[in-house]
């Protein structure tokens, strides 16, 4: 008689590597002052945090700072700390302020000016929240906040009045109350678990968590809205994914904004997740001087698209308190869908969205297409401009 074939669900060996021709568009992140710190703690994520840039003095032996920053280092700490992990550091351009990835972490002083439009709670996250941790605002899904922390303090974070504050930490009980609320509204269907930064919990709190939320059976997603791969990628282990794969499906949201911040880490962090099963997407946030122009987004998406992660919003930045000098127009967010839809994929044209203050929630802001419509006759335009007729029946 012949043998049972062995069961087909046991994880592959070794995952399948991307041809040498991708991962070769995808250089390593630099060193800087940390050229002679061995791979084994470079690599090790607890080092990154351990290591982390929170002071002025640690700031200045890796860039040239300029008397606006060394003034704001000092002039925001007790508003928004101060945290950069060295991988993030070393990615920084030491004698150019206008880097990218210097503007979204290094305070400079526009952050002490408050526009007569800042908001405390820009999105009204705070109104609609039926207990402390879980914001409830549209029909069948939930934002849920597990922790306040995050291995970068992005200048720009719409979360700001929490994040990096200690005494707001999601408590255990605060996370096990919101995890009853779940249980208990059946309309709730998809969970995003954000934060701070989801990942600054440990595997075994994760665990437990995403265990929790697969037990309850009207709980289809759940979502992990991360900037780890951006900041520290080294964050997604092999034990993580390993970890993941027993609760797929798993979406995993992150925060590129620029294509400086794909590197070579980044990719080897999105393989694993996307090797593991996960489903990526990208939700940009736009702000002056990163990233307002076509060009950068095309560049970027198309970035993404090669790590497997889907671009999926672009945000106009909001009205959070100390960061209009980050705001654009709304009119540069449509500038940049009409430049990107027909040029390039679809696949790399997100959604651009504004989330409206005061909790409208997130309003879909599009280039006019639709030129005219009287009764079944419509006149739409095309990416180059022409304008077509259609007739409805
Ligand atoms: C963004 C957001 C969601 C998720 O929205 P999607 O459009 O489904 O990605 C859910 N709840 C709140 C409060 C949000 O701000
Ligand atoms: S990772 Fe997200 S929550 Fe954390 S500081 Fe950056 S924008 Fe804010």
């Amino acid at each position: 008689m012949a043998t049972l074939p062995m069961m087909q669900d046991e994880i592959p060996a070794a995952d399948p590597r991307p041809a040498a021709g991708i991962t070769g568009r995808f250089p390593p992140g630099p060193r800087s002052v940390w050229a002679s710190v061995p791979d084994s703690q470079w690599n090790d994520w607890h080092w990154q945090q351990r290591e982390r840039i929170t002071r002025v003095d640690q700031l200045e032996k890796v860039i040239r700072l300029t008397d606006d920053e060394r003034q704001a280092a000092v002039e925001t700490e007790k508003d928004f700390h101060m945290g950069i992990t060295p991988y993030y550091a070393a990615l920084m351009d030491p004698d150019d302020p206008r880097c990218p990835v210097r503007l979204q972490s290094v305070p400079t002083m526009g952050e002490t000016i408050v526009a007569a439009a800042d908001l405390e709670d820009p999105l009204g996250e705070d109104r609609d929240m039926p207990v402390p941790g879980i914001t409830h605002r549209y029909p069948d899904r939930v934002l849920f906040y597990v922790t306040h922390n995050c291995p970068v303090y992005c200048r720009h974070c719409t979360r700001k009045r929490k994040v990096a504050d200690p005494s707001s930490a999601a408590a255990r009980k605060q996370v096990e109350d919101g995890l009853d609320y779940i249980a208990l509204h059946p309309e709730i269907r998809d969970v995003v678990i954000s934060g701070g930064d989801p990942l600054s919990l440990s595997d075994d709190r994760l665990d437990h968590i995403l265990g929790r939320l697969r037990a309850i059976p009207h709980v289809e997603i759940f979502r992990l809205g991360t900037r780890n791969l951006v900041t520290l990628p080294q964050r997604v282990t092999d034990d993580f994914v390993h970890m993941l794969r027993r609760h797929q499906p798993v979406y995993v949201n992150t925060h590129f904004n620029h294509p400086k911040e794909c590197t070579a880490e980044a990719f080897e962090a999105a393989r694993r997740l996307a090797d593991a099963g996960c489903s990526l997407g990208n939700q940009m946030v736009l702000l002056k001087g990163v990233n307002d122009d076509p060009r950068t987004v095309m560049e970027l998406n198309h970035k993404l698209l090669l790590m497997r992660i889907r671009p999926y919003y672009i945000y106009q930045c909001d009205l959070a308190k100390g960061i209009s000098h980050f705001r654009t127009t709304v009119e540069a967010g449509r500038r940049i869908i009409r430049s990107l839809r027909g040029f390039t994929s679809g696949l790399a044209v997100p959604h651009f969205v504004v989330d409206a203050p005061d909790g409208g929630g997130k309003i879909p802001v599009n280039p006019d297409y639709v030129i005219r419509h009287e009764g079944k006759k419509w006149v739409f335009r095309n990416f180059q401009g022409k304008d077509y007729t259609y007739f409805e029946p």
